[in-house]
């Protein structure tokens, strides 16, 4: 199977329900490295009954847990960076072998998941005065939910899952987290880890499909918040499903930003960062720069600098040394960008390298730039998600700005130029929840990120993000009783 990793790294449990690591008892999982189509392990998700355990475990880590203090909250999340830390590498190689990503941007997600952890054990929860006078005194204070399912996607399993569970703990709550079936083997090891320095049941993981362990996450009532991080689709299900208990939600979902080139922009410096905003960990990033506006004078020469990048990748196993650009996660992802450029081309459009699933085993396809296409075609209206960038030619602004303010999403958008104040009133028209100027996708720890429209509800990072674990509670004290 693989040369390249320690079989005895593969977690060879598939559920850990109140400190305990079993196997499932429901339907086979498998899970496929898409560098060469090969299982890398075979085992069973939960069955209903085992969520029934874990949620049942949750609850009960929550009587104590709830009563846990600051300090104590602080060191356990301190410890699990330290955690981290000492197992970077091997974490790092699972996401490779389950997602597909360079080691190199493997390495990167495990630092991210340690930066957050840290950030997060140095949040505290505000108790704000709002009235102090002879008749009263007024407090408000954040007090936390219950149980927090965390259900995340197949992009960056680890990171997203540590997005989520982190802030959740830190609130006072505890958590049960399903990963994407795709992709569960990071996130299992880490539930590993963390329950060598946490209380059982403060986290518990169940694997399996969305259909039916997610399904059933949403409509259980000792459920208290959801958070999701995936499509826009499968958002919609959980809202309407969450609502006969009135779930708390955080849904990340999914997003097609626009960058928009202004004319007084200069190719030779932007192209190396708008290149790496379209295609970092292979175009699977929500907030991913999805569709490029570029005005007609700049046009030829920012996409010959554009290819000049795509043609410097190294396309191959990305835990082959020098390789730089890894697969597509899974084959029905490659067939679905495919078809989206397929008829893009058959629309006019020209492919500028790449375009075309590579020979052999594995999902892999190389960078690919879509010049003169038309700015509805669906590979630009669409979230297409994968390893290519439709570039669009305007010949006004008000146009492009139009063009990029168009369709359901609103996650993020971008304005390069040299000019400052011009580029800050363009950004300004951007209706989206994060822009950019001169840079794309950067997500930080203190900086609220969440989208607008259809790319999602609430937010995630820095004391926002931690206050959507609570619940509010007023607490209103009059004189002697
Ligand atoms: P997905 O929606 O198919 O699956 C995400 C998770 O939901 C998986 O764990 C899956 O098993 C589960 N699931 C599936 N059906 C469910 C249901 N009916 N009820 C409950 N859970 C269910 O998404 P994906 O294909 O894994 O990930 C790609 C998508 O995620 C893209 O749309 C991308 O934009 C989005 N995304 C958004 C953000 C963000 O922060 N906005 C970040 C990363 C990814």
């Amino acid at each position: 199977m693989t040369q390249y990793m320690d079989t005895r790294l593969l977690p060879a449990f598939s559920q850990l329900i109140d400190g305990c690591l079993v196997q499932g008892e429901g339907a086979p999982l498998a899970v496929v490295n898409p560098a060469n189509g090969e299982t890398v392990t075979a085992c069973r998700a939960a069955s209903l009954g085992q969520l029934e355990q874990a949620i049942a475990s949750s609850k009960r880590a929550f009587g104590s847990w709830r009563h846990s203090d600051h300090e104590q909250r602080r060191i356990l999340l301190d410890t699990i960076a330290d955690t981290l830390v000492a197992h970077e590498e091997e974490l790092a190689r699972l996401i490779t072998l389950e997602q597909g990503k360079p080691l190199a941007l493997a390495h990167f997600e495990v630092q991210g998941a340690v930066a957050w952890t840290r950030y997060t054990a140095g949040l505290e929860l505000p108790v704000s005065v709002l009235e102090q006078s002879p008749q009263r005194r007024v407090e408000l204070q954040h007090k936390p939910l219950g149980v927090v399912a965390s259900i995340t996607p197949w992009n960056w399993p680890l990171l997203i899952c540590v997005w989520h569970i982190m802030p959740a703990v830190r609130a006072g709550n505890t958590v049960l987290c399903k990963p994407s079936s795709q992709t569960p083997l990071a996130t299992l090891r880490l539930f590993e880890l963390l329950n060598r320095v946490a209380p059982a049941g403060l986290f518990n993981i169940v694997t399996g499909a969305g259909g039916e362990l997610g399904r059933a996450l949403c409509e259980h009532k000792d459920i208290a918040k959801l958070v999701f991080t995936g499509s826009t689709g499968t958002g919609q299900d959980i809202m309407a499903r969450s609502g006969a208990t009135l779930k708390r939600l955080t849904l990340e979902l999914g997003g097609n930003d626009a960058g928009l080139v202004l004319p007084d922009a200069d190719p030779a410096t932007i192209a190396q960062a708008l290149f790496q905003s379209a295609f970092i960990n292979m175009g699977q990033t929500c907030a991913a720069l999805k569709r490029l506006y570029v005005p007609d004078a700049l046009y030829d020469e920012l996409c010959e600098r554009l290819w000049e990048q795509a043609k410097a990748q190294v396309v191959g196993d990305g835990m082959a040394e020098g390789v730089t650009f890894g697969p597509v996660q899974n084959e029905h992802q490659l067939q679905y960008v495919q078809e989206l450029i397929a008829e893009a081309s058959a629309e006019g459009a020209t492919l500028l390298e790449g375009g075309q699933a590579l020979p052999g085993q594995g999902c892999f396809m190389a960078p690919t730039l879509v010049r003169d296409i038309a700015p509805h075609s669906r590979l630009v209206v669409e979230e297409q998600f994968g390893p290519v960038l439709p570039i669009v030619r305007y010949q006004s602004l008000e146009q492009a700005l139009a063009w990029a303010n168009e369709g359901e999403f609103g996650l993020g958008g971008s304005v390069w130029g040299k000019d400052p104040e011009q580029a800050r009133q363009v950004a300004d028209r951007l209706e989206c929840g994060t822009v950019w100027i001169n840079g794309h996708a950067e997500v930080l720890p203190h900086v609220p990120f969440g989208g607008s429209k259809m790319s999602g509800i609430g937010c995630e990072f820095g004391l926002d993000g931690l206050l959507e674990y609570t619940q509010r509670q007023v607490v209103n004290i009059r004189g002697r009783g």
